[in-house]
């Protein structure tokens, strides 16, 4: 009964389109999980983020889970992870996509999980790092132990919307940095970002994480953007 009129005046909407959700619904309406454009990255061995990254740096495997449209459901669902501390959703969506990457053989290569890291300033702003439940989830329903603390962000730069080529040599030098010792050597690390633009910020990080020895680098995005 209470749930019912908790229901009733204060009706959740669903985080995709902000039409009603049914009492069976949670997070996403199913025609927002129908129409979610999956990019299906992790069946192909080129594909546009291997494609990006081809010749700058060396990675094991890289993949979007969505595709991300201005004005879409993934816009929305990302500006409400992001912005709206809707972190719920990124729980929705690490539990999905880790059956995606199940289904693929190069997940049990995987060591470790490594978010891209907010500098500290941000974090206290936000609050929360937008990447950290779908790592929290991917870790879960794929057996990886997640660290927060090799890679770190050692300068803040509000350099995220802009997209020219100063901006690309601006967070490459943005310099993130890795404070590992010798137990960290010999990892295969996923790295975990929210949206690939560019591709510049996941090279700075990748670039850190490739200074330990005999190391190996993949990356996984929520979704992907044409820059
Ligand atoms: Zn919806």
């Amino acid at each position: 009964m209470l749930k019912y009129l908790i229901n009733l005046f204060f009706p959740k909407l669903c985080l995709g389109c902000n039409s009603l959700l049914l009492s069976n619904e949670q997070t996403i309406c199913s025609a927002c999980n129908h129409s979610l454009p999956h990019t299906n990255h992790h069946l192909l061995k080129n594909n546009e983020t291997t494609t990006k990254f081809y010749g700058i740096i060396p990675l094991e495997f890289s993949a979007a889970m969505l595709y991300f449209h201005k004005k879409g459901i993934v816009q929305n669902l990302i500006h409400n992870l992001k912005y709206k501390n809707h972190q719920e959703i990124g729980t929705l969506l690490g539990r999905w996509y880790a059956k995606d990457l199940e289904a693929i053989s190069k997940v049990k290569m995987f060591s470790e999980i490594i978010p891209v890291p907010l500098h500290k300033k941000r974090l206290e702003e936000r609050g929360y790092n937008q990447v950290t439940t779908f790592c929290e989830a991917l870790s879960n329903e794929l057996q990886i132990p997640y660290n927060t603390t090799l890679l770190l962000r050692n300068r803040y730069s509000k350099t995220q919307t802009k997209k020219d080529k100063e901006n690309r040599k601006e967070i490459s030098n943005a310099l993130f940095d890795v404070t590992y010792t010798d137990a960290d050597h010999n990892k295969h690390f996923l790295l975990v970002d929210d949206v690939m633009t560019t591709g510049a910020t996941l090279e700075a990080c990748a670039k850190a994480l490739l200074k330990i020895p005999n190391s190996k680098v993949s990356i996984v995005t929520i979704a992907y953007t044409q820059s």
